[in-house]
C-alpha cells in the first residue's frame, strides 16, 4: 500500500494536530515492531502488553509513523504520531477505508475446520484469472483481518479472508467490516462448543458471516448441513449450495484417493477429473467450496483443474513426511476436533501399507462440557483390523482409552500424560520400522509437533 500520512490520519480520525507530518509516506502496518518494514505505520494494540512500550523499537526498524492511544507527552518527540482514541479501532477503520478506496471483489470464508485449507484453494483458483490478495497464515480475527486487508497492493481485484470465530458477533463485525460479495460456510463442525453449548448455537454464530454480503452477493454453503439449510429461508441474497447429493448446486461423484491426493468428478463439469493433492476425503469439499466461488469469477474449468492440482500447502495439515527409520509420517498436528480426526482415521484407514498402521492422537481441547462424551466417540472410527496400535496423549484421551477398552478389546492402546511427549516418542521409535505408518493428530495445545520433531531424521 501507499499512503500519505494525512490520509490516513483523515481516515482514523487524528486527534492531534499532525499537520507537519502531512506528507510523510506510509508504505505497510505492522503491530509487532520486529514485523515493521522500513516506512510502515506502527500500530501499538494493548493485549497482554502495552504496545506503546515498543515504539522505540518500531523507531529502530524503519517506522515512518505510529498510531498513538495515550498521552502526547508520552510520545517520542519529533517523530509522526496520529494520536486516537483507541488503536484497534483505528486499525479497523483506516482497514475499512482502504478497502474501500481499492474496491476488489470480497470473498470471506468461515466454518469449524477448513477455512485456511479452502481460502487457499479459493486464491489459488481466482488468480488463474485476477490479482489476488489472501489471507496471510492465519491471521483471521479481530486484527488479523483488517492487516489482510492492509496488506493489498493497489492493483488487487480479489481479496480472499479467512474468518475465524470464537464467539457471537465476532463474524457480525467482520463480516460488516469487509462487506463481502461472497461469503462462505465450510461446514459447521464441533469447533468451540464449550463456549457455544450446541452444534445450533454454533451455526447462529457462522451464519453472521452473512450479516455484511453485499444487496447483490452470494452465500456458498455446506448444502449437507441441515443447520445451514434451516437458516437461508430468510436471505435475500443468491444462495449457491456444494456437497455430495443432487441436492447440491454443484456435488462431487466417483470421489477416489490415494495416499497423497484425492479425485473428483463434479455435476457442473462432468468432463473434467480434479484432483487435490491432499488426503482426506473432506478436501473434497473444500475443493467444492472453492470451484463454486470460482464458478461465480467465470474461472475456466481448465484454469481451475490446474490450480487446484498444485495448490500451495500450508504446514502441517495432513503432511506426509518420512521418518529416521524410513517410516511415513502422517502429520497433522496443528489442530484436531472429532469431525476431523474421523476424517483422517477414515483416509489414514485405507492408504496402502506394508507393515502397521499406527495412530497417535493428542487431546481434542476447548470441548467443555461434551469433551468426555466426543473423545469416548472416537472408538467407532478406530477399527482394529486396519490399526495396530492407538498411543493416546493427555487427559481427555482417557474417555476414548476406556471407550477402547469397552468396545475394541483386542486394539492395544497406551495412554499417556500430555507431559509425558518423550514417552510417546521412545514408545514409537522403539517400535517402528521402515514399513510402517504413523498418524500424529491433536490440538495444537498439547504439542504433538515435538514428538514428529523427534521422529523426524536429523538434518
Ligand atoms: P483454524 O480454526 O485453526 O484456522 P481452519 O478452519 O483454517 O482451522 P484448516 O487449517 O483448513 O482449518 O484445516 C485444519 C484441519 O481440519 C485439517 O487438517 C483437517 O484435519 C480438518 N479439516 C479441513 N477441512 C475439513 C472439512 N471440510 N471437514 C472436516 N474437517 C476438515
Ligand atoms: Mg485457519
Amino acid at each position: 500500500m501507499k499512503m500519505q500520512l494525512a490520509e490516513i490520519a483523515h481516515a482514523v480520525g487524528a486527534i492531534n494536530d499532525y499537520e507537519q507530518w502531512a506528507s510523510v509516506n506510509v508504505t505497510s502496518v505492522a503491530f509487532d515492531s520486529r514485523h515493521l518494514q522500513p516506512g510502515g505505520l506502527f500500530i501499538p494494540l494493548t493485549g497482554e502488553q502495552d504496545g506503546h512500550q515498543f515504539i522505540q523499537s518500531a523507531i529502530d526498524h524503519g517506522a515512518a509513523a505510529t498510531l498513538w492511544a495515550q498521552d502526547l507527552a508520552k510520545a517520542p518527540a519529533d517523530f509522526p504520531v496520529i494520536q486516537v482514541e483507541n488503536s484497534l479501532t483505528a486499525l479497523q477503520t483506516l482497514a475499512r477505508y482502504y478497502l474501500t478506496k481499492i474496491n476488489p471483489r470480497v470473498v470471506a470464508i468461515t466454518g469449524s475446520n477448513g477455512k485456511t485449507t479452502t481460502k487457499d484453494m479459493i486464491a489459488a483458483l481466482l488468480s488463474t484469472q485476477f490479482n489476488v490478495t489472501k489471507t496471510y497464515a492465519n491471521f483471521n480475527n479481530e486484527i488479523g483481518v483488517p492487516m489482510t486487508v492492509l496488506s493489498m497492493e493497489p492493483n488487487t481485484e480479489m481479496l480472499v479472508v479467512e474468518m475465524g470465530m470464537d464467539r457471537p458477533g465476532q463474524l457480525d463485525f467482520l463480516s460488516k467490516l469487509v462487506t463481502p460479495d461472497v461469503a462462505v460456510i465450510t461446514m459447521i463442525g464441533e469447533a468451540h462448543i464449550e463456549f457455544f453449548g450446541t452444534r445450533d448455537k454454533i451455526a447462529d454464530a457462522k451464519f453472521e458471516i452473512t450479516h455484511g454480503l453485499s444487496d447483490d452477493g452470494f452465500f456458498v454453503y455446506d448444502g449437507d448441513e441441515p443447520l445451514l439449510r434451516q437458516r437461508v429461508a430468510d436471505l435475500d441474497q443468491q444462495q449457491v449450495t456444494f456437497g455430495r447429493h443432487e441436492t447440491d448446486d454443484l456435488y462431487a461423484t466417483e470421489v477416489t484417493d490415494t495416499p497423497t491426493s484425492t479425485s473428483f468428478t463434479t455435476n457442473k463439469w462432468p468432463e473434467v477429473r480434479f484432483t487435490v493433492p491432499m488426503i482426506g476425503d473432506y478436501n473434497v469439499n473444500n475443493a467444492l467450496a472453492a470451484l463454486a466461488v470460482a464458478d461465480l469469477y467465470r474461472i475456466r474449468p481448465e484454469n481451475a483443474q490446474k490450480a487446484l492440482q498444485t495448490v500451495p500447502l500450508t504446514k502441517n495439515r495432513a503432511e506426509w513426511l518420512t521418518g529416521a527409520q524410513g517410516e511415513s509420517l502422517l502429520s497433522d498436528v496443528y489442530n484436531s476436533n472429532p469431525t476431523a480426526v474421523r476424517e483422517v482415521l477414515h483416509a489414514f484407514g485405507q492408504t496402502p501399507v506394508k507393515g502397521r498402521r499406527l495412530v497417535v492422537l493428542g487431546d481434542m481441547l476447548e470441548l467443555g462440557d461434551q469433551s468426555a462424551e466426543l473423545h469416548a466417540g472416537l472408538a467407532s472410527a478406530l477399527d482394529p483390523t486396519k490399526f495396530a496400535h492407538v498411543y493416546l496423549v493427555g487427559p481427555q484421551m482417557k474417555a476414548l482409552q476406556a471407550a477402547l477398552a469397552a468396545e475394541a478389546p483386542e486394539l492395544p492402546v497406551t495412554h499417556f500424560d500430555s507431559a509425558d511427549l518423550a514417552g510417546v516418542t521412545a514408545a514409537l521409535q522403539e517400535t517402528v520400522t521402515a514399513d510402517d505408518q504413523i498418524l500424529l493428530k491433536g490440538s495444537h495445545g498439547i504439542h504433538l509437533e515435538n514428538v514428529l520433531a523427534q521422529l523426524l531424521p536429523t538434518e
